[in-house]
């Protein structure tokens, strides 16, 4: 079995009555990277604050290599190994991104010395291999303030790991940043996960689907679910607390409209004729009468907001009745506008990735052939 690095069992913090966390049980590997994710006021923040020791629990316990931190200060935690990044970044804006490096990494911690003695020769090189880590060795000599938003962050991140901290907690930390910078962070951590244990909290699910192995669901104050990112996110229960409304699809049924969808994003471009297409098609098929039809519309607009590459979604058809299906629904989608290579190519992966016979995927495209015929001599 692997070593645990922290074990969480019953915990439960009331506030004045409201349970911000409920009996939430969780642990985490050593060397393991976990991405906590769950709307707004789910208990992420005050999850971490208890681990970090701001909040005590009202019940239940948190071991951090096996010791119980309870009634521990937050410095002693920290001691312990326990680093925590905060949203916003927090650095010596007036001092350079090395000396922000130093100050951390030098034994004197304080800003004085670290300005006016010379860093010790271990020490420079770990510094060295710091900003070589967080991709700012370009600009070491640079006055923090003048980086921008997410070069703080990764200066930031590389500052909590100039601690050598046991356990990394990194709340947000792609929260306004430009696309680029978002996979720069991503990257960061997935190289520091080789080496460390990290609990990443995040609303971003394309920076989540980037880094994440294993995911954990919470809702109000609990885990919901937890498992790899493509079974989290294509669970009802889960796009449920996320849209706030109950869905009429099951996993299945979802992962086949995303697929649909993912076709027509082919071009990185959803037009509002596709769109319409999509929804039509795809209400006719699921729904059980028309003012379900009209109702499941709507949600149809939520699946369509984003594209998941096939790569992820076609292995999680369970059934052959349901690749029949996707197959015959992207064909459909296809057929009827003005398709582009990009989209074509992205069939052809699809008609791969799924694997069904050839006789199978043959008499899907004849039949759409001669619906098309047919459509034509009526018209
Ligand atoms: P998240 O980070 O997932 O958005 P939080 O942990 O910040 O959620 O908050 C969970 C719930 O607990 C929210 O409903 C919030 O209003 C409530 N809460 C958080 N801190 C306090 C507090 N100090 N006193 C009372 N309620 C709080
Ligand atoms: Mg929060």
């Amino acid at each position: 079995m692997s070593e645990r690095i922290l074990e969480i069992e019953n915990l439960t913090v009331n506030f004045d009555g409201f349970k911000a966390l409920n009996n939430l049980n969780f642990h985490l590997n050593k060397g393991e990277l976990r991405v906590i994710i769950g709307p707004n006021g789910a208990g992420k923040t005050t999850f971490l604050d208890v681990i970090t020791g701001k909040v005590q629990p009202t019940e239940g316990r948190v071991l951090f290599k096996g010791k119980n931190i309870k009634n521990k200060k937050e410095y002693s935690i920290a001691r312990m190994g326990i680093g925590r990044k905060f949203q916003t970044p927090r650095v010596y804006l007036n001092l350079t991104v090395r000396e922000n490096l130093d100050l951390v990494t030098n034994k004197n911690k304080n800003v004085i010395s670290t300005l006016f003695s010379k860093p010790e020769k271990g020490d420079k090189n770990i510094v060295l291999s710091l900003l070589e880590t967080i991709g700012l060795t370009p600009k070491a000599d640079l006055q923090a303030a003048l980086l921008s938003h997410g070069e703080k962050q990764r200066l930031e991140i590389g500052m909590l790991v100039a601690q050598s901290p046991d356990l990394l907690l990194v709340d947000e930390p792609v929260a306004g940043l430009t696309d680029e910078e978002t996979e720069n962070v991503g990257n960061l951590l997935i190289a520091l996960a080789e080496s460390h244990s990290i609990i990443v909290i995040e609303h971003d699910m394309e920076f989540v689907r980037q880094i994440a192995n294993q995911v954990t669901v919470l809702h109000q104050g609990s885990v919901l679910c937890e498992g790899i990112m493509d079974e989290v996110q294509n669970d009802p229960r889960v796009i449920e607390v996320y849209l706030g409304q109950e869905t009429s699809f099951d996993t299945e049924e979802i992962v086949i409209i995303r697929i649909v969808a993912s076709i027509a994003w082919a071009d990185f471009n959803l037009t509002s004729q596709e769109q319409e297409i999509i929804i039509n098609q795809l209400s006719a098929e699921f729904a059980d009468n028309p003012d379900h039809e009209e109702q499941i519309k709507e949600e149809l607009v939520n699946f369509l907001a984003e594209s998941i590459s096939l790569e992820e979604l076609v292995p999680q058809l369970e059934n052959e009745e349901s690749k029949i299906k996707a197959l015959r629904l992207s064909y459909q989608l296809i057929k009827e506008h003005d398709k582009n290579d990009l989209e074509n190519d992205y069939f052809q992966e699809l008609i791969r990735l799924l694997n069904l016979p050839s006789e199978t995927v043959n008499s899907i495209l004849d039949e759409g052939k001669d619906h098309e015929k047919w459509t034509m001599d009526n018209k």
